[in-house]
């Protein structure tokens, strides 16, 4: 028959060979017997291994005897089926090679001990080494790469769309300022005036909201593409679900409308939600057990309904005659705050919703209008547990109508030259979507905290390092 081979770390190993492991130390434990057992790992997956160093070794009282949480070693010995409970296999340790000691054990602070994810905030940079951060860095990359692999399979190219702009393109006035150290040295027009063709340090610019509007000129020439790239806002708040600093996935289509892109949110969602179910079944497991009970029920669920459709109009119907009541009053016309969203999505639907058609008025300049003339064609994925998940639209693609839109929001037509140009040279009907993507790592784990799937957060108090 042949040998067994054993996943270690992410190498493969024959059953009976000598094998050398790197690591921390999770936890040690000795018997009366003069046996220690270590659990040891390295954070590129979830399973541990199990080193049996017997008294024998040299270093056994000097060293071994010394581990604690934390403490760095190479265990070199042989790899052989486990008799004990709780593992398969485990390593005979012939050798263990201290790295590095925990220089005062008694005041680590991340010792074996299970902490809370706020104590683990405080020590942001030592949080990576718990069980619960390397489970949220493994599912977000997991999860990062199933979103590349669904538009690469879909022939969508990937665009980097610039971090430093001049445009707000949500118009909502939460935009970092980006300003030059050297603004004595700008070069300067005959009248002394700063020379903004010539260096755009002296304009005013920003941090990216958001990458759509590039995005549109190449939709708007290659049909299908997406960014995926950090975005900022400068919004002052303490909620659970929003950051400074945060990714967004914003696939742009052309030849498209708000049916489409819609469609698109519901698939690239549930090829996403299948890949981490499979692929990080390991992960996903720790979450339901540590996290929410339902983090994988809740997936699986997904992954095999369809996401309801409703309209704005339709929803404001519901809050406004159910039972619950809600902080934010409710009538046609006002933005969904979340207590809204999460009540349609969690009590009234059980699932997400794809609420489409939202009242001009609390839109973007560029989303279309819809034949009513009141609403437009816009759309929010809500996730129960969570609420807006994903926000997006059909731009606007006529151009008399995007100036008139331009021309009632008081916005100038010179700024947005280029964006026009665009509906001036063959216009197409196109629409896209942005997603969250710490938004969805959340709903994916569990984890109700958005500063607690990133690795280092960016909101009001947190940016010390
Ligand atoms: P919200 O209503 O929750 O403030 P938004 O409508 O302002 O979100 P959009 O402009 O529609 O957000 O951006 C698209 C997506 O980006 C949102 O659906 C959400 O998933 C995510 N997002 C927006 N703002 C933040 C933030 N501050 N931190 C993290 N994710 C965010
Ligand atoms: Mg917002
Ligand atoms: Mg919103
Ligand atoms: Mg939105």
């Amino acid at each position: 028959s042949k040998t067994p081979i054993v996943d270690i770390f992410n190498s493969k190993f024959a059953l009976g060979s000598q094998v050398t492991v790197k690591g921390w130390i999770r936890t040690r434990r000795d018997s009366k017997a003069g046996i220690s057992f270590l659990n040891i790992y390295d954070g590129s997956c979830f399973d541990p291994i199990q080193a049996v160093v017997a008294a024998e070794l040299t270093n056994y009282t000097s060293d071994v005897l010394r581990l604690s949480a934390g403490c760095s070693v190479a265990v070199t010995g042989e790899l052989v089926e486990s008799p004990g409970k709780g593992q398969q296999f485990e390593i005979q340790a012939t050798k263990v090679e201290v790295l590095g000691f925990v220089e005062d054990p008694e005041t680590y602070p991340m010792s074996a001990k299970r902490h809370s994810i706020e104590y683990m905030r405080e020590h942001a940079h030592l949080r990576p080494r718990t069980n619960m951060f390397g489970a949220v860095t493994r599912v977000r990359n997991c999860l990062s790469h199933a979103i590349h692999n669904f538009f690469y399979e879909r022939g969508f190219n990937w665009i980097s769309t610039p971090i430093i702009t001049g445009s707000d393109c949500e118009g909502a006035g939460e935009m970092f300022q980006v300003s030059t150290l050297d603004l004595e040295n700008l070069p300067r027009t005959d009248a002394g005036k700063i020379d903004y063709k010539k260096d755009f340090f002296g304009k005013e610019t920003f941090l990216t909201v958001s990458g759509q509007l590039n995005a549109e000129t190449y939709a708007c020439a290659l049909t299908n593409v997406y960014t995926f790239g950090p975005t900022f806002r400068a919004e002052n708040s303490h909620t659970t679900r929003h950051l400074a600093e945060f990714w967004m996935v914003e696939p742009e289509i052309a030849f498209a409308d708000l049916a489409d892109a819609a469609q698109l949110a519901e698939d690239m969602l549930k090829y996403v939600f299948n890949a981490v179910l499979t692929e990080r079944a390991d992960d996903m497991a720790f979450f339901a057990q540590r996290v929410d009970k339902e983090a994988i029920t809740r997936l699986q669920k997904m992954v095999s309904s369809k996401f309801v459709r409703m309209d704005y109009t339709e929803a404001i119907d519901i809050l406004q005659n159910c039972d619950k009541t809600f902080e934010y009053p409710v009538e046609w016309g006002v933005d969904l705050q979340s207590e809204h969203e999460r009540y349609l999505a969690e009590e009234h639907v059980g699932a997400p919703i794809i609420l489409q058609n939202y009242p001009k008025d609390i839109k973007a300049f560029y989303m279309k209008l819809n034949g009513d003339g009141k609403t437009v064609a816009a759309m929010d994925v809500l996730a129960p547990g969570i609420g807006e998940i994903i926000g997006g639209s059909q731009r606007e693609e006529d151009l008399a109508a995007l100036d008139k839109r331009l021309d009632e929001m008081g916005l100038d037509k010179e700024d947005y030259s280029w964006y026009r140009d665009l509906r001036k040279y063959g216009t197409v009907p196109h629409a896209g979507f942005g997603l969250g993507f710490e938004r969805l790592v959340s709903y994916v784990t569990g984890v109700q905290n958005i500063r607690d799937v990133i690795a280092f957060p960016r909101a009001p108090g947190t940016a010390e390092f």
